[in-house]
């Protein structure tokens, strides 16, 4: 439950971060979590076909909560939520009761990200054009009482790092876009990515000429069914079951030239896209800390060895006010990075060097020490940790992809230096690959 007037939560939430309608937000998400997924989140891994238990769920978050129109603009009868502010107390509280029910959620707005931002923000008329092609196709879908999801679709089996890793600029895409007549012709194939093989529209990072790097990246949005495009098997993960990862084929795909983008702009899209993610995926993390936490505090004030309760034990204290040190730095770190990204005006645009290395700096930090803490968690649980219905495995489970999805904390804490000297950990050069020629 999440007391929001007790002197805690104020300490945690202060108010020049978080105003009004963000607290209400977060009590909304807050309270569906403990209605709909806590009783259940034992489960949920469990659920293979998502029949039983997901789908619901999502149904229930997407369609009935309005999540997958967050990303919408209003002209389209979408609810415009741009804040990251409120993006990450979401992706929070959701985290705090299901990782892959988030991730399903934040991946549907991050599929729309890019077409929404150039459409709001319009950095070339053509861009806006773009944006404007896409929302006037497949808006609508999303606005119904049907649940739709979107993919970002980017990464690939070569090597998914290497396409986050914004020093190749897009030379490692192995996707390739060509524009024949008034059609994008696409071949290749993608790997992993979020809502792949669930989702009714991708954004499909492609590029038109390796050689060429991001003057010839390409975003294009693409629908499914559709022809040309296929999927392989589902993935089956260590944890996150309602987040559907697995291959997309592209065959000769073709669609309509105005959904896509090109050049230079579209690849300023793109880095802003990635960066986006930073204080929402922080948001996530502490989530999952947070509920851990919460399962150890309740086990180890009930559970009696070593003729006490084991919260009693300094040892364990020690363990316990570590994760709730780390819990209230990281939630202030990830909520003051949210407040700076909702201020481009004074802080600078999301790709420029300073805000990606901030981003990364604060990201790598959160989701690489989440779960190195819920290990620690995990020996004041004795077997009992290890079992499902306890829920503590669920979250030391979730918890390890929190630093892969976004690249990797190697590449995050390579765009921390990148503030403080000129670190080369492009991909290309003696002893890497060659520059495609
Ligand atoms: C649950 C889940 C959800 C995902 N969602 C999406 C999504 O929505 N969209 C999408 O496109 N993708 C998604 N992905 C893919 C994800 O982004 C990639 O898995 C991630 O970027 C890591 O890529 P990789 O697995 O190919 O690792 P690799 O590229 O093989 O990298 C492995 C490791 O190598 C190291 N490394 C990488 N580069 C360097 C370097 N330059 N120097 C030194 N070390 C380096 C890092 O430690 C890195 O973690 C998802 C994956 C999962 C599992």
């Amino acid at each position: 439950m999440l007391d929001q007037t007790s002197q805690w939560y104020k300490l945690q939430y202060p108010e020049c971060f978080v105003n009004e309608e963000q607290r209400m937000m977060q009590k909304m998400f807050a309270d569906f979590v403990d209605k709909e997924i806590m009783p259940v989140r034992d489960k949920i891994d469990d659920d293979v076909t998502h029949e039983k238990i997901i789908s619901p769920i999502l149904k229930k978050l997407q369609v009935d909560l309005g999540c997958q129109k967050s990303m919408i603009p209003k002209d389209y009868g979408g609810d415009e939520v741009l804040s990251i502010v409120t993006g990450a107390l979401k992706q929070e509280q959701m985290a705090r009761g299901d990782y892959g029910i988030s991730m399903h959620s934040a991946v549907t707005d991050w599929g729309w990200t890019p077409a929404t931002l150039a459409y709001l923000m319009a950095p070339t008329p053509e861009a806006r054009a773009w944006g404007k092609a896409v929302l006037d196709e497949f808006a609508p879908m999303f606005t119904g009482r049907e649940h739709r999801a979107a993919c970002f679709n980017m990464s690939e089996a070569e090597s998914a790092c290497d396409i986050e890793n914004l020093t190749n600029e897009g030379r490692t895409v192995g996707v390739r876009a060509r524009l024949q007549g008034n059609e994008w012709v696409i071949n290749g194939t993608k790997f992993w990515a979020s809502n792949s093989g669930v989702a009714d529209l991708n954004c499909v990072i492609c590029n038109l000429d390796p050689r060429l790097g991001k003057d010839a990246f390409a975003l294009v949005y693409v629908p499914e069914p559709w022809p040309g495009v296929s999927h392989g098997k589902f993935e089956v993960k260590c944890g996150l079951q309602a987040d559907r990862n697995t291959s997309t084929y592209f065959d000769n795909v073709r669609v309509p030239k105005e959904w896509g983008l090109a050049g230079p702009v579209a690849w300023s899209i793109f880095e802003t896209a990635v960066s986006a993610p930073m204080p929402l995926n922080s948001g996530h993390a502490i989530g999952i800390l947070q509920g851990a936490f919460e399962v150890l505090l309740d086990y180890t004030g009930q559970r009696v060895a070593g003729g006490r309760p084991i919260n009693q034990h300094l040892s364990a204290a020690m363990i316990l006010g570590e994760m709730a040190s780390f819990i209230t730095v990281g939630r202030a770190a990830f909520l003051e990075l949210a407040h700076e990204y909702d201020h481009m005006e004074i802080y600078g645009l999301w790709n420029t060097t300073s805000m990606v290395a901030k981003g990364h700096a604060v990201h790598a930090l959160i989701t690489r020490t989440a779960p190195q803490l819920i290990l620690k968690g995990m020996e004041l649980m004795g077997s009992y940790g290890y079992v499902r219905e306890n829920h503590y495995e669920k979250y030391y489970r979730d918890a390890p992809i929190a630093k892969i999805v976004m690249g990797g904390c190697h590449l995050g804490y390579f765009a921390a230096c990148r503030q403080f000297y000129d670190l080369d950990y492009s991909s290309f050069g003696p002893g890497k690959l060659k520059m495609p020629a």
